[in-house]
C-alpha cells in the first residue's frame, strides 16, 4: 500500500491545478512585476488577478486590502508587531489566548521585551475563549487583540465573530489567525468584522512560503519589512511571482469546494473517531466533540506515549503527528493541551490525525487494522 498521509493541518501536496496554474510563471512568463516593459506589465497583471481572487475568497471590500507575504507566521509576525508599532502612542497592552500558534505566542512574547503587555486568556476543557473573558481583560490601554479562528492541534473552532464584535465596540484593533479555517470551514471578512487576518497558502494546497495578510481599510499598521516600494509601500521584496499565482489558484479552488470538501472530510474523520473508539479501550478526545475543524482529530490513548505510537504508524506508511508539526521533536508537552487542562502525561498520549482531499476510506480503514495493534504492543511493552 502507499503511504497514507494524514498530517493535512502540517502541510498538504500542492494541487494539480496549483502546480499548472503556476508553472508558466517560472519561465515564459518571469517578469519583475514593478517593470515597466512588457515582461514586467504581464506579471503585474497576474500578481493583480491574484490579489482579486484572494479578495472575492475573503469577501474583502477591495483588491487594496489584500497583501502577499511568506506565509502565516510573517502575516502573523506583520500584523501583531506592525500594529503595537503603529499604535504604542495610544497604550501598549495586547490581548491574545494561550493556545494560538507559536508564530502568535512568541511575537507577543517579544513584544512583552519591547515593553508592551499581553494577556494570554485561558481556555475551557474544549479550547475556547470565552467572549466575557475578553471584554473583561480589555483596558483603556488595549491597543490589539489577537484570537485565531481555528486551533491547528485540538480543531476548535473560537468565537471570532463574538469578540471582533467586541473589539469593534471597544475601538480596538482585531487580527485572527485564519490559518487552519480557510478552506475548512467559512471565512468572510466582513461576515466576521476582523480588521486583520492572516492566512497561508501550504494549509490548503497552495506553495509552501506563501501567504497573505488582510488588512482592513484605515487599519493602522507599521511595516516589518523595509526596502523597495512593493505591495503599496508596505511590504518590500520582489514579489514572489509563481507563489502568488499558486496562492490565488489555491484559495479559489479550496473556497469553492469547501463545503463539499467539508462535508467528506467530516465523514471520513467520524469514521476514524468511531472505528477507535470501538477498537481502543481508553480514548480521550482532545478538543469539542461538535464545532470543530471537519479534518480534524485528536485523542490521546492512555497509557501510551504519542511519539512512539507515530514512529510505529510511520514504519506502518502511515504519517500522522503528535501535539504540532513546529514542536514535534521537542519533548515539551502541547501548550494548547496544557490549556484545556490536561496533565502532562496525558498530553504526551496525543495523535493527531489531520485528513486532506486525497484521503480515502480504504486509508482510514488501513488505520484502523493497525492502530489498534500498535497500541497494544506498546501498552505490554510497558506494563510486560
Ligand atoms: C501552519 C500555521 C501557521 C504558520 O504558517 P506558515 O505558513 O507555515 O508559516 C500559523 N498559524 C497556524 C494556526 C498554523 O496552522
Amino acid at each position: 500500500m502507499d503511504r497514507i498521509y494524514l498530517d493535512h493541518a502540517g502541510t498538504t501536496p500542492v494541487t494539480e491545478h496549483v502546480l499548472e496554474s503556476m508553472l508558466p510563471y517560472f519561465r515564459q512568463c518571469f517578469g519583475n512585476a514593478s517593470s515597466i516593459h512588457g515582461t514586467g506589465r504581464d506579471a503585474r497583471k497576474a500578481v493583480e488577478g491574484a490579489r482579486r481572487q484572494v479578495q472575492a475568497a475573503l469577501g474583502a471590500d477591495s483588491a487594496g486590502e489584500i497583501y502577499f507575504t511568506s506565509g502565516g507566521t510573517e502575516s502573523d509576525n506583520w500584523a501583531i508587531k506592525g500594529s503595537a508599532f503603529a499604535l504604542k502612542d495610544r497604550g501598549r497592552h495586547i490581548i491574545t489566548s494561550r493556545v494560538e500558534h507559536h508564530a502568535v505566542l512568541n511575537t507577543c512574547a517579544w513584544l512583552e521585551k519591547q515593553g508592551f503587555e499581553v494577556t494570554y486568556l485561558p481556555v475551557d476543557e474544549e479550547g475556547r475563549v470565552d467572549p466575557e473573558d475578553v471584554r473583561a481583560a480589555i483596558r483603556p490601554d488595549t491597543i490589539l487583540i489577537s484570537v485565531m479562528m481555528a486551533n491547528n492541534e485540538i480543531g476548535t473552532l473560537e468565537p471570532t465573530q463574538e469578540i471582533a464584535g467586541i473589539a469593534k465596540s471597544r475601538g480596538i484593533c482585531m487580527h485572527t489567525d485564519a490559518v487552519q479555517a480557510v478552506g475548512a470551514i467559512p471565512v468572510n471578512v466582513n461576515d466576521l468584522q476582523v480588521d486583520m487576518l492572516s492566512l497561508s497558502a501550504h494549509k490548503f494546497g497552495g506553495p509552501k512560503g506563501m501567504g497573505a495578510l488582510y488588512v482592513r481599510q484605515g487599519t493602522r499598521l507599521d511595516r516589518l519589512m523595509h526596502g523597495g516600494e512593493q505591495e503599496r509601500h508596505m511590504r518590500a521584496g520582489t514579489e514572489n511571482l509563481p507563489g502568488i499565482v499558486g496562492l490565488g489558484t489555491a484559495i479559489s479552488d479550496a473556497v469553492s469546494k469547501m463545503p463539499e470538501h467539508a462535508r467528506r472530510m467530516r465523514s471520513l474523520r467520524d469514521r476514524l473517531w468511531q472505528g477507535m473508539v470501538r477498537l481502543i479501550p481508553g480514548l480521550i478526545l482532545n478538543g469539542p466533540e461538535k464545532d470543530r475543524l471537519p479534518g480534524n482529530l485528536n485523542v490521546s490513548i492512555q497509557d501510551v506515549q504519542g511519539e512512539s505510537v507515530l514512529l510505529r504508524l510511520d514504519l506502518e506508511g502511515i504519517a500522522a503527528s503528535s501535539g504540532s508539526a513546529c514542536t514535534a521533536g521537542s519533548l515539551d508537552p502541547s501548550h494548547v493541551l496544557l490549556a484545556i487542562g490536561r496533565d502532562t502525561e496525558t498530553a504526551h498520549a496525543s495523535l493527531r490525525f489531520s485528513l486532506g482531499a486525497e484521503n480515502t476510506e480504504e486509508e482510514i480503514d488501513e488505520v484502523l487494522r493497525v492502530l489498534p495493534g500498535i497500541v497494544t504492543d506498546l501498552k505490554k511493552l510497558r506494563f510486560g
